[in-house]
Parts: structure tokens; sequence; C-alpha cells
């Protein structure tokens, strides 16, 4: 195959994953060339390409060195390398990147019931899945039958071509619209970005790198916040128990007001109005919170 100089990154052209995917790039200060109805989008800037593509190609492509990273849900990543001889090898969950959130799960008739695993020893469980679900079944010590579909699984107890399902749950609407229950969680998934185990020691090694330290910075930081406040010395201790995920906050003197500090800190996670109004309480004065777009230690 011949070699390449640019990292290339493969990501749904169109579903779900799509828009958060891009906005996470965007984040990581990567722009690429608007491209209508292609495949490939140039990178600008940053040596960094993309590959625009279905979501069940992604691990593959990684694999066969097409692409070097991918951002997929865990759900396709996990079915992939349970399809490969050495399950193990190969292909690794690089981040977590929080967007995507679902899980697969084992789905049974609203009538029948479900009281254990047990109880699907026997039957047909209709799936897109069919790795991760045996994974699951020999785990639990149950002997059903797996029938592969490649979509609209959740009709196929209806159809009588099942008589259990094992899909992709969110909200769990669909579910409900099917007269289904939800009985047993396989995995829990969200999109993760994926690569090869050992990144390329090459220059797209060092972009690879570069990209991970970035997206570090805009994962660390997400549902961060920035509080600023004015306070009282004495009031401290009370104040900084109050600040969510407790920082160790930045204290600033304040000129001609030797009693006051200003405090800086990076709460993790939101700060609500009750916590805002228990640290005027406290004694706090001049409170900001500020969202944190990116962080560089
Ligand atoms: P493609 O045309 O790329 O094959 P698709 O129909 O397979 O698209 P989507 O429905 O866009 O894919 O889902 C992509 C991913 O989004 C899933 O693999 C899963 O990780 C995640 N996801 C989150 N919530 C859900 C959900 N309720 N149903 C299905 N997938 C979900
Ligand atoms: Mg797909």
């Amino acid at each position: 195959m011949k070699s390449r100089d640019r990292l290339r990154i493969a990501m749904q052209k169109s579903g779900r994953l799509t828009e958060p995917a891009q906005e996470l790039l965007a984040r990581c200060g990567l722009k690429f060339r608007q491209s209508r109805d292609k495949l490939f989008c140039f990178g600008e800037g940053e040596p960094v390409d993309l590959l625009l593509v279905r979501d069940d190609d992604i691990p593959g492509l990684i694999a066969e060195g097409v692409c070097d990273l991918g951002i997929v849900g865990r759900n396709v990543l996990r079915e992939f390398q349970l399809s490969q001889p050495e399950p193990g090898e190969g292909l690794a969950e690089l981040r977590s990147l929080g967007f995507g959130r679902c899980r697969l799960s084992i789905a049974v008739p609203h009538e029948d019931g479900y009281d254990g695993p047990a109880q699907l020893d026997g039957r047909a469980i209709a799936t897109s899945y069919p790795g991760l679900l045996g994974e699951w079944l020999r785990s639990h010590g149950v002997a059903a039958r797996v029938v592969y579909l490649a979509g609209s699984v959740e009709i196929a107890p209806r159809l009588g071509t099942a008589d259990a399902i094992c899909d992709l749950v969110s909200s769990g609407a669909t579910l409900v619209a099917n007269q289904l229950r939800e009985a047993a969680v396989v995995i829990e998934s969200e999109a993760v970005l994926a690569g090869r185990r050992d990144l390329p020691a090459d220059e797209r090694g060092e972009i690879a790198e570069l990209l991970l330290r970035r997206l570090d910075g805009v994962i660390q930081v997400r549902d961060s916040r920035l509080i600023l406040l004015q306070a009282p010395r004495n009031a401290l201790d009370d104040i900084t128990r109050l600040l969510p995920g407790m920082p160790v906050p930045t204290l600033t003197a304040v000129d001609g007001a030797p009693d006051q500090v200003v405090v800086q800190a990076l709460c993790a996670g939101s700060v609500s109005w009750r916590q805002l109004e228990d640290m005027k309480r406290a004694g706090a004065r001049d409170m900001l919170v500020l969202p944190v777009e990116k962080m560089l230690a």
C-alpha cells in the first residue's frame, strides 16, 4: 500500500454521530474543505483528512490501514473486534467521547415478562450484533439461537422470526412502540475514538498524538465551568466546600481590602443557581460562571 504522510480519520457520513463528531473535531482546531456528498474532505491547516463513510465500515477501514483513526459507536467497534480471529489484538478504543450514548439490550415481548437470563434458554433472539449477543449468552450460560438481521430487528417477534431481540436502545420509545420491554443490558455504548493499538511510528503518529492531546483538553473541560467570585478570607473554607467537584481554587489578593480575596476555580460539571445562592449566603459576591473552551495543562 502507498504510504501516506497525512493522518486520515473516518467518521459517519450521515447519521446520529455525524454532527457531534464534526463539532468535536472543530473544537480540536481541525478544519476541512467542504465537500458535498463526497467521501473525502481535505484538511486545511493540520495534515489531517476526513473520510465520510457508513459507520459499519469504520473499524474495517482502520484495520486495513486505509484510515488511522475513526469515530464510531463502541457497539460497532466491539462487534468488529469480536468478528476478528484475535479479538484482543488490532483495534483499540483510544478515547470515549461522551456522545451517541445508548445501550445494546435484550428485549422481550411485553406480555412475556422477564425473570432472568435462564428464560432465554432455547429461544430465538434476533440481532444485528451476533458477536456481542453471543458473548453475553455464553457468559450467562444461556443456549439461545441467534438470528442475524441487518435491520428492522424490532419487528422480528411480531413477524414470528424470533422470540426476543437484541438491539440498540436510547429512550426506549421504539421498544414501547413495538410492545417490547427491555430485559437485560448487553453493553453500554457511546461514540469512541478507535485506532490501531500501535500508532504509526512516523509523522502520522506525531499528528495523532497532537490530536489526542487536544481531544483530552476538549473532553476534560467540556462539562467544566470556571467560577470567579470575591469572598472574605475567613469564609473561604465554607465556600470551597460548596464548589462542585471541590477543586483547588487559585486566590488573588484584593487591593485595599486585605480581608478579601478573588477566588478562581475550575469546577467539574455545571454550577446551579442553588449552589450560587448557598455560596452567597456563605459570604461570596460578584460571582461569575463561565464555560471553558480549551485547556492545555
Ligand atoms: P449508517 O448509514 O452510517 O450505517 P446507521 O443507521 O447504522 O448509519 P445510526 O442510526 O446513525 O447508524 O447510529 C449510529 C450510532 O449511533 C450507533 O451505532 C450507536 O452507537 C449510536 N446510537 C445512539 N443512540 C442510538 C439509538 N437510539 N439507536 C441506534 N443507534 C444509536
Ligand atoms: Mg450502520
